[in-house]
Formats: structure tokens, sequence, C-alpha cells
């Protein structure tokens, strides 16, 4: 975490204090999350805060590299806290749960791809979506349950 304890109080800096509110707010989420989702569970902190301002100060951390943008079905953008220089995850498609992928994960496939087409790859991102284990669990009960 990267928030400086302690938000301004001068109101002339609302904005300031109002990204760090997002930007701990994220932090909290273990699952991808749209403006619109974490705008609604803000607003019971500060009423005032719009979404308009939720979704900058979320394309904002987005730009700083301290978050992740995930297109989910329909043109949804989700975002996910990530340290600074991560880029692989898993996604899942049905709770959002995001999960960070090692970059040693990747090294073998990466050192394989640069063999076969003769590329030296610089930088990678990738991301993987499913069903995570959770999710996989529920689908196999509620199966069984109506199959009976
Ligand atoms: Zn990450
Ligand atoms: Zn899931």
């Amino acid at each position: 975490v990267r928030i400086k304890p302690g938000a301004p109080r001068d109101p002339g800096r609302r904005p300031t204090r109002q990204r760090a509110l997002v930007a701990r707010a994220l932090q909290r989420q273990p699952r991808a999350v749209s403006a619109q989702e974490l705008h609604r569970s803000l607003r019971r902190d500060d009423p005032r805060l719009g979404l308009a301002t939720v979704y900058r100060a979320l394309e904002a951390q987005v730009a700083r590299g301290t978050a992740r943008r995930f297109e989910r079905q329909g043109h949804v953008s989700a975002y996910v806290a990530c340290p600074p220089g991560h880029h692989h995850h898993v996604i899942c498609d049905r709770c959002q749960r995001v999960s960070e992928i090692p970059e040693d994960l990747l090294r073998s496939m990466l050192r394989a791809v640069e063999a076969r087409d003769g590329f030296r790859i610089d930088h990678a991102s990738l991301d993987l979506y499913g069903t995570c284990a959770d999710c996989q669990r529920k689908t196999r009960s509620v199966g069984r349950a109506s199959a009976s």
C-alpha cells in the first residue's frame, strides 16, 4: 500500500482526499469492481462523492500503474489494485475474483515463443479468464440439486 496516512483536511484539497478514499477502497477489494460498484459502496462514507470522481480516480490509478483495468462482458470496465510493474492475472468470469500470476510461471512460455518466432520479448501482459474454485463448487452443487 502506497497511501500516505492522514488525508488532508483542507476543503480545497477535496479531490485528493476523495482519490485517496477511492484508492483505499480498491485496495480492500479482492475482486475486480466497476466504477459504479465502488461508487455505490463509497456513497455511505461520503454522500457527496460523484461517480465521475470515482471514475477519474480509478483511471488515474491505472495511469500510475497502481491499478489494472479489465473489460467485462458488455464493455464495462472493472478495476483491481495491483503492484506497479505487475501485469498477469487470472479473473473469474462469475465473481470477478482476481489472482496474480507471478512472472516466473510465464517465463518458460515466453522463452518458447521467443525460440519459435525469433522474437526478443520485452514486456508481456496476460489476462486469463475462467471460473474460480469456489464458483466451480457452487455450480456443481446447483447441478446436483436440479438433477435430483
Ligand atoms: Zn497484479
Ligand atoms: Zn468465482
